[in-house]
């Protein structure tokens, strides 16, 4: 019986305990194998955001921080290419990403990034592709009005059709 209740639920048949002669399946943190009481499949938020969140360094500032793993998989499952380069970044903040796409392509730091005369649809562009972000946070990113960033977007996108 118990053996039958392991593979239907999927847990080690010694974990199978009896309460009333009426045997159950004891459930185990996905994290840390830690038993759990309830129907959750974590024993503690901490644990559902370990396993559900991927450890990564900064290419930047060298910073540990975790990215949803989804986001990751996603990301790198679909990695877009610039100049021939596979780009895989993962940056801990909005900061270290400004500062590494300061150096590469010349915009002004967060601090002061002063607004251009002619908006960089290249600069746009490129994050876009780089990130999937939409409109809003390239806005935000580049310091281009959002109105602006859609209407580059949406060129871009009939272009390539
Ligand atoms: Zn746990
Ligand atoms: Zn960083």
């Amino acid at each position: 019986m118990a053996k039958l209740l392991g593979a239907v639920f999927h847990v080690d048949k010694d974990l199978i305990k009896t309460r009333l002669g009426i045997p159950f399946p004891v459930r185990q943190c996905l994290q840390c194998r830690g038993y759990i009481k309830n129907r959750k499949s974590f024993c503690s938020s901490q644990c559902q955001y370990d396993y559900t969140h991927i450890e990564l360094e900064c290419p930047e500032c060298g910073q540990i921080f975790r990215r949803k793993q989804s986001y990751v998989k996603k990301r790198v499952a679909k990695p877009s290419i610039n100049n021939g380069k596979l780009q895989k970044r993962f940056y801990c903040s909005h900061r270290c990403f400004g500062q590494y796409w300061g150096r590469n392509y010349g915009f002004g730091t967060r601090h002061g990034y002063h607004r251009p005369r002619k908006w960089n649809w290249d600069l746009v562009l490129h994050i876009q592709r780089e990130t999937g972000y939409g409109a809003w946070r390239l806005s935000r990113l580049t310091g281009v009005p959002i109105s602006t960033v859609s209407m580059i977007l949406r060129k871009s996108r009939t272009k390539e059709c």
